[in-house]
């Protein structure tokens, strides 16, 4: 699944609307120190459904919107969308484009987009499990995270392994079923207590 472009209105230091474009092949980030190289990585991550602030560097929401510099307020929104190329079909969506957007308000209110219609985090997590951009696959990985995937337990490390196998998907249909089958389970007891009752 091909990564083609990035565009970013009022995250981090991206007070303007900015695009990256990634070309075929290897795309690199040039900047002095404190320019936004890493905000790029917070920014793909973020919309790939990261909720831990702290993963993007900030302890609060406010800090992911831009808070203003000389001459220019602070924004009251950041967005970020991810336009992916699709014309081989890897997502289950007739589109040769697919966009995925975030969308964070100061109140904290975090809203997804799927081609532009608003949808779940659970949406997105369904429409990119055993893409490599699952939640376990670690599509971005910092300098930090190489240690900390080096140091990890082996299951953790299994994680990353089963969704790069694709199966990831199937565990999470399954533990879905389990549960509905379990909630079955109880209203069955509950309906047989009624119908003890009544008899
Ligand atoms: P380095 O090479 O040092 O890692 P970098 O190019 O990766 O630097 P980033 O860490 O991506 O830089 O960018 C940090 C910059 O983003 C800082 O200048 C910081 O002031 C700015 N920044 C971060 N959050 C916000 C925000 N909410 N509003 C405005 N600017 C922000």
């Amino acid at each position: 699944l091909l990564l083609r472009r990035l565009e970013a209105y009022g995250f981090k230091s991206f007070a303007d609307k900015t695009e990256v474009d990634f070309g075929p092949g290897i795309t690199v980030v040039v900047g002095p120190n404190g320019s936004g190289k890493s905000n790029i990585s917070d920014a793909i991550r973020w919309v790939l459904g990261e909720q831990n602030i702290r993963n993007l560097r900030g302890a609060r929401v406010e800090d992911i919107i831009f808070s203003g510099s000389t001459g220019r307020r602070a924004l009251g929104v950041a967005e970020v969308s991810l336009v992916f190329d699709n014309s081989d079909g890897v997502l289950p969506l007739d589109f040769n484009e697919v966009t995925i957007t975030r969308r964070v308000f100061r109140s904290g209110e975090s809203e997804y987009f799927i081609n532009k219609t608003h949808c779940r985090l659970k949406d997105i997590h369904d429409l990119l499990a055993d893409t490599g951009l699952g939640r376990e696959a670690m599509p971005v990985i910092s300098q930090n995270k190489v240690d900390e995937i080096l140091n990890s337990k082996p299951e953790e490390r299994r994680l990353i392994f089963e969704e790069a196998a694709g199966i990831t998907r199937y565990k999470n249909r399954k533990k879905e079923a389990l549960r509905k089958l379990d909630d079955t389970e109880q209203n069955l007891v509950r309906l047989e207590d009624i119908i003890s009752e009544i008899e």
